[in-house]
């Protein structure tokens, strides 16, 4: 079965086409500048060169139809007639409370999902608009929708609710719901997998570290805490936003400073983190290399950085009352063994010892790079979210 899966940002739609009958991936690509006067195709077929294109794309179903072009083109296409589309995932980032798990599209999941914008709202519409643009331009061919969020609906009360009026839970719904929820269960199942031992038996902290980061503790192979809270915004440090902090920094600042609800909003999600601590750069390669020629800013948010993430592991460590294995992974946890070092070095009382000449190996595969005799064993899983969203998508639709 074909299956093609979509990711909708508000100026953006990437795709993968998987074949399920072997998980290849038949072609990838992006649609960037959607509604901007030079919008940006790139089509990467994976037995074919590269493709790109400028055009104007004024709207989701413009860029959907532009994709089904790409895929069934004569000389850059992988199909022979967009009838082989047998089934679409989206990639939605929030599912609220609504949504445990991954769904088939319906209307009433459409009005779901549509009550749930004032949660999400630069991310929702988006997925929706996709979701219309496929109903238009491939009519007929069932839809999927997987959550970031779902995963995580597992957690206990007393992980996802904050100490605040119980009002404001029952009325607006808030509440931790956590987000990268499809690469954390990817990652737990493939790590379960190379350790070799049913994923219900252990304790694992997954660290998703890439530009949005978080942290998640995962007992009997379900979330049972997460960093990430009634929005990306809390938790780790990251790129660009501040993760946890005091919320009295927020009338403060905007009493000391005279900024709006918006500005500060902006500080904390657009100009903190990383990128504000080293006055440099948000991307960790920067950091690293900025740290190596001595630069004293870059060394302090590397150190913030790595230290808030030895906290959330040891916190969650507690929190689960002990831990097997620690799971690194997204662009910074596969690639930075620098910061990988920095974490694992400072918590060897947990019982986490890194082998050093593994920890330097670079590969795309899941793989430890713990010492043999380490307690606590320590991966780097490579994430793969577009797999899982086919992965259910397909097991959604194959019995229809
Ligand atoms: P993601 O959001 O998972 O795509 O991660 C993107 C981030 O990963 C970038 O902003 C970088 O900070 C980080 N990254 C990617 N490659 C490396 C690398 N070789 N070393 C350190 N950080 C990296």
């Amino acid at each position: 079965m074909i299956v093609l899966v979509m990711n909708a940002g508000s100026s953006s739609l990437k795709y993968q086409l998987y074949n399920m009958k072997n998980e290849a991936v038949l072609a990838q690509g992006r649609v960037e500048r959607i509604g901007m006067d030079s919008s940006i195709v790139t089509h990467e077929p994976t037995d074919k060169p590269e493709v790109r294109q400028v055009s104007e794309i004024l709207d989701h179903n413009t860029a959907v139809r532009k994709v089904i072009d790409l895929l069934t083109h004569a000389e850059h296409g992988v199909l022979k007639a967009m009838t082989e589309i047998k089934a679409v995932g989206h990639r939605v980032v929030h599912g609220g409370e609504s949504f445990k798990q991954s769904t088939v599209v319906t209307p009433e999941v459409k009005l779901e999902i549509r009550k749930l914008f004032d949660l999400a709202p630069l991310h929702n519409p988006p997925a929706m608009m996709g979701i219309l643009a496929v109903e238009a331009n491939l009519p007929g061919v069932p839809q999927a929708v997987v959550f970031d969020t779902a995963f995580h609906q597992s957690m206990p009360q007393e992980s996802f609710l904050y100490p605040i009026p119980m009002v404001l839970y029952r009325r607006h719904k808030i509440r931790r719901y956590g987000f990268h929820g499809t690469s954390h269960d990817y990652v737990s199942h493939k790590a379960a997998e190379v350790i070799g031992q049913p994923l219900k038996s252990l304790k694992l902290v997954t660290c998703h570290i890439g530009n949005g980061a978080s942290c998640t503790a995962i007992l009997e192979g379900k979330s049972f805490d997460t960093s990430m809270g009634l929005t990306p915004l809390e938790g780790l440090m990251m790129g660009t936003r501040s993760g946890d902090m005091d919320p009295a920094i927020v009338p403060f600042t905007m009493n000391k400073e005279d900024l709006t609800l918006s500005e500060v909003s902006s500080m904390l999600n657009k100009h903190s983190g990383l990128q504000a601590i080293s006055g440099l750069s948000s991307d960790m390669r920067e950091i690293t290399d900025a740290m190596k020629e001595g630069d004293k800013n870059a060394k302090l948010a590397f150190d913030m950085y790595t230290y808030r993430l030895r906290k959330y592991i040891g916190a969650y460590a507690a929190a689960m009352n002990g831990i097997d294995a620690i799971v690194f992974t997204a662009g910074v946890g596969e690639n930075s063994s620098v910061v990988r070092k920095a974490v694992v070095d400072g918590i060897t009382f947990l019982g986490a010892e890194l082998d050093d000449a593994r920890n330097d190996v670079r590969s795309k595969e899941a793989r430890f790079i713990s010492t043999d005799a380490s307690r606590v064993k320590v991966l780097v899983v490579p994430t793969n979210e577009e797999l899982l969203i086919a992965r259910d998508t397909y097991n959604l639709v194959k019995t229809k």
